[in-house]
């Protein structure tokens, strides 16, 4: 731990940080529907770092907030170009932990570089998990529903990991709901009901669906049953780096040649 903090001083200024895309694509037209910016760290001294490792690390140290800030500058940065030269209509998903919420100023942070890139708030969607978002349920809302107003989405990221509780579903102010991946492997041996309840739950109050850890075209044809909107996954593309990521934008039946035969 001591080594990973000491060595993530001082990354983002050495430039060791790099964002990585992957696709969400809509299952029912198989076209690309946004793309999730995902963080990676190489360090010289050790290497690789996954970002499961280094991100709580991270957030414990205090050293979320700036590394966050460069993340959702540069996914920005990104989405305003391919959406002028590739797709207007192209999204990017950006994570966000919980120091970077509880910023008194996220709002007008997310406000100012949305207007520096002159996008429109449609074209951000922010991800959260309920780590964030349960601890002042009042206070969180009041921030989403500012977001919201600015036209940035918001979606809860990993349900089904946590407390998960399908009552709260209600009271967040979101607009999509992310089912982890282990759902969507869980539907493999225990059937469909957990993720049909969610889902039926979630459309039931307008809330959109993406379905995480998409791996094979089972799994793929599974969620499209249960009417899920969107899907991510491997089955897709992994984390593409931008060049990659614009060549897909570029191939547009790309998407449906990972449709269900
Ligand atoms: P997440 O937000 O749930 O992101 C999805 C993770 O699942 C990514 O892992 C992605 O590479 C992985 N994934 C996508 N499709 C598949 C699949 O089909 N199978 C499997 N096994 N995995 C798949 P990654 O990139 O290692 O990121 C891990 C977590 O780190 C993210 O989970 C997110 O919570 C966090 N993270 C990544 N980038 C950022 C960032 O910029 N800021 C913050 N605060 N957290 C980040
Ligand atoms: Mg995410
Ligand atoms: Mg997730």
């Amino acid at each position: 731990m001591h080594q990973i903090e000491l060595h993530l001083r001082g990354a983002l200024e050495r430039q060791e940080l790099s964002v990585l895309y992957q696709p969400l694509v809509t299952l029912a037209s198989n076209t690309i529907h946004s793309a999730e910016a995902l963080l990676r760290w190489h360090s010289p001294v050790l290497g690789g770092v996954s970002p499961a490792t280094f991100i709580p690390i991270a957030e414990q140290r205090g050293l979320i907030v700036p590394i966050g800030d460069w993340v959702l500058e540069t996914a920005l940065q990104q989405v305003s170009q391919w959406r002028s030269g590739k797709d207007p209509h192209l999204q990017v998903s950006v994570n966000v932990s919980p120091q970077q919420f509880d910023q008194d100023n996220f709002v007008e942070k997310v406000q100012s570089k949305l207007a520096h890139w002159g996008l429109p708030g449609e074209a951000l969607v922010l991800e959260l998990t309920e780590g964030s978002l349960l601890v002042d349920l009042e206070a969180s809302n009041t921030k989403l529903a500012q977001l919201r107003g600015l036209g940035v989405q918001v979606a809860l990221d990993d349900f089904g990991t946590g407390y998960s509780s399908l009552a709260y579903l209600r009271t967040l102010q979101v607009d999509v709901v992310k089912i982890d991946r282990s759902f969507i492997w869980a539907m493999q041996h225990e059937g469909p009901t957990f993720v049909q309840a969610i889902v039926q739950i979630a459309h039931h109050i307008g809330l959109k669906i993406v379905a995480e850890g998409i791996e094979t075209v089972e799994q793929r044809r599974g969620v499209q049953a249960l009417s899920c909107d969107v899907g991510q996954g491997y089955l897709f593309a992994r984390p593409l780096a931008p060049q990659q990521f614009g060549a897909l934008l570029d191939q547009e039946d790309w998407a449906s040649q990972r449709r269900t035969p």
